[in-house]
């Protein structure tokens, strides 16, 4: 069975690069219908952080990725945290002792720092030189008795190739001469993150191991001491760096790296996931819209590049929009609106609500999603605002934080600038916006029906009983109705504004054209 891990050191929060590496290891495990284990590395006491591993797991979990065993759920394997773990250490290191696979290193801190500065002071390559690796049993004896502490290190084969598979990288060889003597037990008796790492995996039944790329140094290590150990080592997957846009490894300097700032923002596990599932891998072909169970049925860890994944935060609110305009779509047919609905090629929706009715249910959705943003303006008539975002509800999908701008000039219009109304291509001036205004008065001024597409038919009509092109009405009368250069049509905007307004800015501006 495909048994695969996911083994964070909890330094504080989940970085959206731990994220990824919980996210295929999850996507892996489900699809082959094996089982993720959840381990928490925490024999770094130096590291430890007040509360880090309930937010690593409150992170997990909202992204909605589920484990078999873990020190949350419990398992067959446990403990899952490592910290509880360190008889087994003490007794696997002494076990590699014993069969002459490691060594008692005696050697003071002062020591080590000389050769260190003697190696590069002659520009060697800098590394433990093997001082301790001939002790004889008395000798080792004799330093104890004289109260030493040491650090137990793994005698790294002289000249070894060390080769392995790994399923991202391909062939990976290290020469054994470039391993360091590395310390497996420190000497307050707690392990390195290499042999925990190693007797964990193993113990664990660990099949295959996915983390990031920035472990890929220490796998020669794991190899050996698996061999030291007589074990078989699990499967390699080391996935992809993540960069900066500027190609830098990705880091708290250049934007949000924990997944609670992106919890915070308001995004959600649908967009993240499916974001972040693309940073380093693709099912090939155009499609990139992925719910978590199709990314299962998906993922392919030899699709995985070797090559660093940029992390556009334009890309994780492209991702963000198409995922809101699927969530809306749901909404309004939860809610049983008559929408139409059209497809976009990307995957998501264009929606229109038919009937006044269904859009003031639709826009608790729309007032849900910029909640946080939307200014708060006494006496606001909720119906006012309700429709006013019911009219920006494609710019609100993909912008949320802008909702203010979107709305504004419904409830305060900006300066009339005369200018806006002028439009060669739809052949408008002064004079023609002028009629075409004077129009507009005289049929809505009739109309007791405030429905968009009443509304819509009422000026239809009238402009083909004028002579005039559809655009000709049309462009100046939003053009009054909004004052801006860019904004919802002119039908969608009287029905935002209600026809008491719309009368009043469509004379406003006739009057100051003329
Ligand atoms: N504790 C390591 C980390 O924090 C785990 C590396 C591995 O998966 O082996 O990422």
């Amino acid at each position: 069975m495909v048994v695969t891990r996911f083994a964070p050191s909890p330094t504080g929060y989940l970085h959206v690069g731990g994220l990824r590496t919980a996210l295929y290891a999850y996507l892996f495990a489900k699809k082959a219908g094996g089982k993720l284990i959840l381990r928490i590395e925490d024999t770094d006491q130096n590291r430890q952080v007040e509360g880090a591993e309930e937010n690593l797991i409150k992170s997990l979990e909202w992204a909605g990725l589920s484990f078999d065993e873990g020190p949350h759920v419990g398992g067959d394997n446990g403990p899952y945290r490592q910290s509880d773990r360190t008889e087994l250490y003490q007794k696997y290191s002494q076990e590699l002792i014993d069969n002459g696979k490691a060594y008692k290193c005696f050697c003071s801190s002062e020591r080590l720092e000389e050769v260190r500065q003697k190696q590069e002071a002659s520009k060697l390559p800098t590394g433990y030189d093997g001082h301790c690796r001939g002790l004889t049993e008395s000798e080792v004896q004799s330093k104890r008795e004289e109260g030493l502490s040491h650090v137990v290190r793994l005698k790294v084969p002289k000249e070894e190739l060390i080769v392995f598979e790994d399923i991202v990288r391909g062939k990976v060889k290290f020469a054994s001469h470039l391993v360091d003597d590395q310390v497996l037990l420190k000497s307050d008796s707690f392990p390195t993150y290499h042999l925990a790492n190693v007797v964990d995996d193993h113990l664990m039944g660990v099949t295959h191991v996915i983390r990031g790329e920035e472990w890929l140094p220490s796998t020669p290590k794991h190899i050996l001491l698996y061999k030291a150990f007589g074990w078989e080592a699990p499967q390699f997957s080391h996935l992809p760096l993540i960069l900066n846009e500027d190609r830098s490894k990705l880091s708290k300097r250049q934007g949000d790296v924990a997944v609670e700032d992106y919890m915070a923002k308001g995004y959600k596990k649908e967009e993240l996931n499916n974001f972040i599932a693309f940073l380093g891998w693709n099912p090939g072909g155009t499609r990139e819209i992925y719910s978590l169970e199709e990314l299962v049925a998906e993922f392919d860890l030899n699709k995985v590049q070797k090559a660093g994944a940029v992390f556009n935060l334009e890309k994780l609110n492209w991702f963000r929009e198409i995922w809101k305009q699927r969530q809306l779509k749901e909404y309004a047919e939860e809610k049983g609106l008559n929408i139409e609905a059209q497809q976009t090629k990307q995957g998501g929706f264009k929606l229109n609500v038919i009937g006044d009715e269904g859009r003031y249910i639709f826009a608790e959705k729309l007032h849900e999603i910029v909640a946080e943003h939307l200014d708060s303006k006494e006496e606001r008539d909720e119906l006012f605002l309700k429709r006013c975002l019911y009219a920006v509800k494609d710019k609100i999908v993909s912008e949320p934080q802008k909702v203010n701008e979107f709305i504004s000039f419904y409830f305060d219009a900006p300066e009339l600038n005369n200018d806006f109304f002028l439009s060669e291509r739809m052949g408008v001036d002064l004079p023609m916006a002028s009629k075409a205004l004077a129009i507009c008065i005289k049929e809505l001024r009739g109309s007791e029906n405030w429905d968009e597409n009443h509304i819509k038919e009422v000026l239809i009509t009238a402009i083909k009983e004028s002579g005039l092109k559809n655009g000709q009405v049309l462009w100046p009368m939003r053009v009054a109705l909004t004052h801006v250069e860019f904004s919802p049509g002119a039908f969608e905007s009287a029905w935002v504004l209600g026809k008491e307004k719309t009368i009043a800015r469509l004379e406003e501006a006739a009057a100051a054209i003329v």
